[in-house]
């Protein structure tokens, strides 16, 4: 398959991992986040950790939509559904995302809640469309790769005078997390994780462009590469954030050129900003309220507002959620601890019993960790890891790849 397969080569991983050992000082320690969940995964599932020399290192960052989203919008949505009796159409990891009091949209579902999962805002529109004496509820939730179909959605709904559709508005924006993680302050008795540079998401920029990403080496002085989500996307981009290093540039540089420009994709961002418009705050798990930071419907569409049309989101912004307060969840997401720091990791926590959102996302870090047994690998001896020459764990994972796609 054009554009996967070459981004898989194991012959042009072992290529660049050379460069990389042969790049790196080896005197200093290179500290780089992946900002998105999909970059994790993909560093997890073909061992690009394995075959970086000991001085680089990886940080997971916040970029999972289901992971930032705090507790006290799935209450709210819980509540709406037992309230109000609407139909709440959602994607599939928020289902099993934990609420206050132990509740989840799955629960709900199970004690006669009407939650529909849905791959699409178009799945919530037909939804609509045939339940007209019912009110449908679309509970949306991304970064900006996901708002132009909500935006879709509204306008749709607006041309079709549909009555019976609203949306739930919680679109979250890329850049202001960034800010809002090189501003945060830690928590008491933890440490602010060592950044030395940003691996950017490449889904996010190829709406938004990479302009958007200046302002991190101009006023934090950290760089930036735009990296794809392929693991030799994800090696390049560490080639390319190490080069910068080493020869004292900090700017944002895009690995992602099949597909980001500078500017962006200028008719999907026009689309959101007639419908949306940014939010004065919004609150984000482990970074808090950030300003400007989400985005929620203009007035002109308001009667698509869910939040505008039911009493019970009017308060959205004042519910204080009952997390729970052993997950870790906030410092892995700020990049301040790895998810086997936390206790109930593998101890209460797993896939198939998740305690916080980084364990339920397909995107999340405690997820990468769990699913692919990187934990149980790092504690391995140095002598007994893949030697990079010899990349044991990527093989693998490249040969199941290819025949997954043959
Ligand atoms: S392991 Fe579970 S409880 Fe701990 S931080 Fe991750 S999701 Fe939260």
């Amino acid at each position: 398959m054009k554009y996967i397969e070459e981004f898989r080569s194991k012959d042009l991983a072992k290529q660049i991992a050379a460069r990389i050992r042969q790049t790196v000082q080896p005197e200093r320690e290179y500290h780089f986040m992946e900002f998105c969940g999909g970059h994790t995964h993909a560093i997890f599932r073909y061992g690009v950790q394995d075959l970086m020399p000991d001085n680089v290192h990886y940080v997971h960052g916040p970029g999972c939509p289901v992971c930032v989203l705090p507790t006290s919008r799935i209450d709210l949505m819980i509540r709406l559904v037992r309230e109000e009796n609407v139909i709440l159409c959602t994607y599939a990891d928020l289902m099993r995302v934990p609420a206050s009091e132990r509740l989840s949209l799955m629960k709900v579902t199970a004690d006669g809640g009407d939650i529909r999962m849905v791959y699409s805002t178009q799945d919530a529109l037909d939804i609509a469309r045939q339940n007209p004496e019912r009110e449908v509820v679309f509970f949306a939730i991304g970064f900006e790769t996901t708002t132009p179909p909500t935006a879709v959605a509204i306008r749709q709904a607006q041309a079709e005078q549909l009555k019976n559709f609203t949306v739930f508005c919680n679109h979250v924006l890329t850049p202001s997390a960034i800010s809002g993680l090189l501003d945060s302050t830690p928590e008491p008795g933890e440490k602010p994780p060592v950044l030395d540079g940003f691996l950017g998401p490449s889904h996010v920029s190829s709406v938004i462009g990479s302009r958007p990403y200046e302002f991190v080496p101009a006023q934090y002085g950290k760089p930036v590469v735009i990296a794809g989500f392929e693991p030799l996307d994800v090696m390049q981009s560490t080639l390319m954030l190490i080069r910068q290093i080493n020869e004292g540039r900090c700017e944002v540089e895009n690995e992602y050129t099949r597909l980001v420009t500078r500017d962006g994709n200028r008719k999907a961002q026009q689309l959101v900003a007639d419908v949306l418009e940014p939010r004065d705050k919004f609150e984000w798990r482990g970074l808090g309220w950030i300003d400007n930071s989400a985005l929620k419907i203009r007035s002109a569409y308001q009667e698509y507002d869910a939040e505008k049309r039911f009493a019970c989101l009017q308060d959205a912004d004042n519910l204080i959620a009952k997390d729970n307060k052993a997950c870790e969840c906030p410092s892995v997401l700020r990049g301040s601890k790895k998810p086997q720091d936390c206790k109930l990791f593998g101890n209460g926590c797993s896939p198939e019993n998740p305690m916080g959102s980084c364990m339920v996302s397909s995107e999340g870090a405690c997820a990468a960790h769990w699913s692919y047994g990187r934990f149980r690998t790092a504690q391995i001896s140095s002598k007994e890891k893949p030697s990079p020459e010899t990349p044991a764990t990527v093989e693998t994972e490249f040969t199941s790849a290819d025949k997954a796609t043959a």
